[in-house]
């Protein structure tokens, strides 16, 4: 089954809001197995709408639409389709009960009249239930042409789409298998997460990974300042076998030279692996940064149950700051420099004696724009990595811009802890 994506809304368009929609919709309904050929935007104007739908439909056959369902002016949605498909708009009592209750159970007696076009169906639509807002769903349906109009609202929009549209596109899919009797054909990927190392260091090793992995499975090479995420993807393959070539592909990436940088799959937050690692061995951990300026502790106090591992940690941003709350050398300061070998260790053990913990990450560097010199440009960093009875201390040169440089410098202190761990630096 082929399907398009439609978003509506002016300020996508004009790049104000992330399209964070169609890469939720994008990625659902290929997980269902429907393929998706085009994804568009269009402005909040009656006639662009209509014409993007009516395109859309006659192309392939089913659209599936964002935005535009909302009480004001600008959402043209539910008209803009109900003209496409030739049909009235009807008011249903039921939604505008519903409405009212929902209004009531927030404290609002008299709802805004302006909801009441919320309650509009068109002639023949399925209304899909909308249990975290106002405005239902709906699901057109005739001569072989379907639009499902959800809400703009992202987390209304995903709920939606799990509970509703993809059960019944799915229905969909299955019932056109090639032959009647066939298994059902799914899209599948599969991310395997490296950091440390450069997709072009990657596609070096992995030299010609096609035949390793087969011929049905591709490999996307997704760059980050978290690393180079790995992602193979089957397209229409039984569900059994794609899960198989999936599996295959990704214990052959963890046999590679690769293997070692390898953190996680998914969505995985190396922090989250870190801390793990760290709550295994019922070790606590501790920061000192300079130019990270408090990422690093951010990164893992987002991680929920970090406080079993995570005992705190010092920004120490001026020099005497290092002094004073690490106990760094004033001399060494002077010598070496804030950013230098000498520096990071000394942070490092003098926040660990500070916190009394198990491990320490320091990380002192020159974020930029400014501060850069010839011996040490912007992007030097120095991490200094202590736990248990070693330490280690490591040079990187990052490159981009302020922010990229105090991400990567997060991510890679991270993973200096996680390969001391593991025993594979
Ligand atoms: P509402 O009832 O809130 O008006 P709606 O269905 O009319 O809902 P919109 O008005 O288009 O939806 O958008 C509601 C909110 O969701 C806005 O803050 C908008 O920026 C956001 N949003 C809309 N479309 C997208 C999208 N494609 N990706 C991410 N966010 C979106
Ligand atoms: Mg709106």
């Amino acid at each position: 089954m082929d399907a398009e994506i439609l978003t509506i809304g002016t300020e996508l368009v004009l790049g104000f809001t992330v399209n964070g929609n169609a890469a939720v919709m994008g990625s659902m309904l290929a997980g269902a197995g429907v393929r998706v050929r085009r994804t568009a935007s269009v402005v909040d104007e009656p006639e662009l709408i209509a014409e993007a739908v009516k395109a859309a439909l006659e192309r392939c056959g089913t659209v599936i639409i964002s935005g535009g369902l909302g009480p004001t002016r600008d959402d043209m949605t539910r008209e803009s389709v109900a003209r496409v498909f030739g049909t009235k708009l009807n008011r249903d009592p039921a939604i505008v009960e519903r409405l009212r209750d929902w209004y009531k159970g927030r404290g609002v007696l008299n709802m805004p009249e302006a909801n009441l076009v919320q309650a509009d169906v068109p002639e023949g639509a399925t209304v899909l239930e909308n249990a975290l807002g106002t405005a239902p769903g709906l699901w057109i349906e005739s001569n072989g042409h379907l639009a499902v109009l959800l809400p703009g609202v992202p987390k209304e929009l995903k709920a939606l789409m799990e509970s509703q549209v993809i059960p019944r596109l799915q229905e969909r899919v299955s019932a056109g298998a090639p032959t009647p009797g066939a298994p059902r054909t799914v899209i599948r990927s599969r991310t395997l997460r490296s950091t440390g190392i450069g997709e072009s260091a990657i596609a070096d090793i992995l030299g010609d990974y096609q035949k390793q992995i087969g011929e049905k499975v591709s490999l996307a090479f997704l760059p980050s300042t978290a690393g180079t995420d790995l992602r193979f993807t089957v397209w229409d393959l039984p569900e059994g076998e794609a899960s198989g070539a999936l599996e295959h592909a990704g214990s052959w990436l963890l046999s590679t030279k690769i293997g070692t940088r390898i953190y996680g799959e998914g969505n995985t937050d190396i922090a989250a692996v870190v801390l793990d690692k760290l709550a295994a061995e019922e070790a606590t951990l501790s920061v000192a940064e300079s130019c990270t300026g408090g990422l690093l502790g951010a990164r893992l106090t987002a991680i929920p149950g970090s406080s079993m591992v995570f005992v705190g940690g010092v920004v120490a941003y001026e020099n005497d700051i290092k002094l004073q709350l690490l106990g760094v050398s004033a001399d060494d300061l002077t010598t070496h420099g804030a950013v230098s070998e000498e520096v990071a260790r000394q942070m490092a053990s003098g926040v660990r004696r500070a916190t009394d913990s198990d491990a320490a990450i320091a990380i002192t560097g020159i974020a930029g724009p400014d501060g850069g010199s010839a011996d040490k440009p912007v992007g030097t960093v120095w991490i200094a990595i202590s736990w248990r009875d070693a330490e280690r201390a490591f040079h990187l040169q990052l490159p981009g811009d302020r922010q990229d440089v105090r991400e990567r410098a997060a991510q890679y202190a991270l993973d200096y802890l996680r390969r001391i761990l593991a025993g594979t630096v």
